[in-house]
């Protein structure tokens, strides 16, 4: 993850914050340009949104009025007057999705005795636990939490390590398992750290009719000391690890490809285009050459999904309709409370297919992940099998929704 924004932009907003992705297919992975770096009025906000994230990760309280105000102070001066209201509007939004469900996380001491991936591996606590997985479509939020704390035995996991050359083979191998069909893509692409091997890993169940379901995760780590990404990277894996153990039994209407991508995260510190979504550009663009990609009704992203407090907000990048369908889908689970009607801006592996005009969806929670995200405290003992089970039980029941369309 993720550049992530506080503010929810209106399209005229959102436009002149995002640098517009060079998603057309002469930008495969492949090739990456380096670019000068002109600090534009544009670019001066985005700077300003990533100090954002820098201070509300750093805050004990995310979203604090101190933080918010900070962040205002420091991005009203580079928008148009135009922009200045959407701004203020999006002030008042966010402090009324933070009175909604803000709450304080202090992070947990790191125990120097134990590499970070083992601390507090010891299990959840009774309000976490994960419902039967009778109620929640058979999707076992506990299986999905044993497969977060898999990958941590991995390590950390960062695009081009040997770590995540074994995850690619315990996820191949696993899937195959199920009875899934794989299809892999090896390709590599040039970095800030130089040309790094990448693979996107593909379950393609077939359907009766022609269209396409897509959803996916990345299942890389942020490349940072000591980071082992349990909500960031490996909580979303969980979840589509045990979605496919759940929809290979079961072929529909339309086909359903499960993606798992790799290098979503940015190699440098700052997540700045062309330096993240390294393998969902590639598939996008591969799908695109294939004629596959019109065949796609929907894409289904999760990310960051794992916590134990967990409250999404409409990601402000998202398709309208189906993150509608997807909400309506959660409020019909009683999740109501969990899916919320504020909004929110994040940038994530979506944005590779929305610029291909894919209707897409993230389902993201950036908010009470704040205190950890991209901090060597994004360890197991943030996962809640509860929160994963919640998310999985929505992810299929809105690939049924839309295999009804
Ligand atoms: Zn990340």
């Amino acid at each position: 993850m993720k550049h992530r924004s506080a503010i929810p932009p209106a399209a005229k907003l959102k436009t002149a914050i995002l640098p517009a992705p060079r998603d057309d297919g002469s930008e495969t992975a492949q090739v990456a340009t380096a670019k000068p770096v002109i600090l534009s009025e544009a670019s001066r906000l985005s700077l300003s949104r990533r100090i954002l994230a820098r201070r509300v990760a750093q805050s004990k309280d995310p979203f604090s009025l101190s933080a918010l105000t900070a962040v205002f102070s420091s991005a009203s001066s580079a928008p148009p007057p135009a922009a200045h209201s959407h701004l203020r509007k999006l002030l008042v939004s966010a402090l009324a999705f933070c009175l909604l469900g803000c709450k304080s996380e202090t992070p947990a001491p790191a125990n120097a005795a134990q590499p970070p991936f083992m601390s507090a591996v010891a299990g959840s606590a009774p309000q976490d636990q994960a419902p039967a997985p009778e109620t929640t479509d058979g999707f076992d939020g506990a299986k999905a939490y044993a497969q977060v704390v898999k990958q941590l035995s991995f390590g950390p996991r960062p695009a081009g390590s040997p770590e995540l050359a074994k995850l690619q083979d315990y996820l191949e191998s696993e899937l195959k398992s199920y009875g899934c069909a794989v299809e892999t893509d090896s390709f590599s692409a040039d970095t800030p750290a130089g040309r790094l091997p990448m693979k996107n890993i593909l379950v393609k169940i077939p359907g009766a009719k022609p269209g396409i379901i897509l959803v996916g995760t990345h299942y890389d780590t942020k490349r940072l000391p000591d980071f082992v990404g349990a909500d960031d990277g490996g909580s979303s894996t969980a979840v589509m690890l045990e979605a496919a153990r759940q929809l290979c039994k079961a072929p529909g209407k339309y086909a359903v490809w499960i993606a798992f991508f790799d290098a979503e995260e940015a190699v440098n510190k700052e997540w700045k285009d062309p330096d993240n979504r390294y393998g969902s550009r590639q598939m996008a663009a591969k799908l695109a050459a294939s004629d596959d990609l019109p065949k796609v009704k929907a894409f289904l992203l999760v990310d960051l999904v794992g916590g134990k407090n967990i409250i999404f907000a409409r990601n402000a990048e998202s398709t309208k309709w189906l993150v509608d369908l997807v909400w309506k889908t959660a409020g019909n689970l009683g999740y109501g409370s969990i899916f919320v009607k504020e909004q929110l801006g994040a940038s994530d592996d979506h944005l590779s297919f929305t610029a291909r005009n894919v209707p897409s969806v993230d389902i993201i929670d950036l908010n009470h992940t704040a205190v950890y995200w991209h901090t060597p405290q994004d360890t197991i003992d943030k996962i809640s099998p509860k929160s994963l089970a919640i998310v999985g039980h929505v992810v299929l029941e809105s690939v049924k929704q839309l295999q009804q369309k």
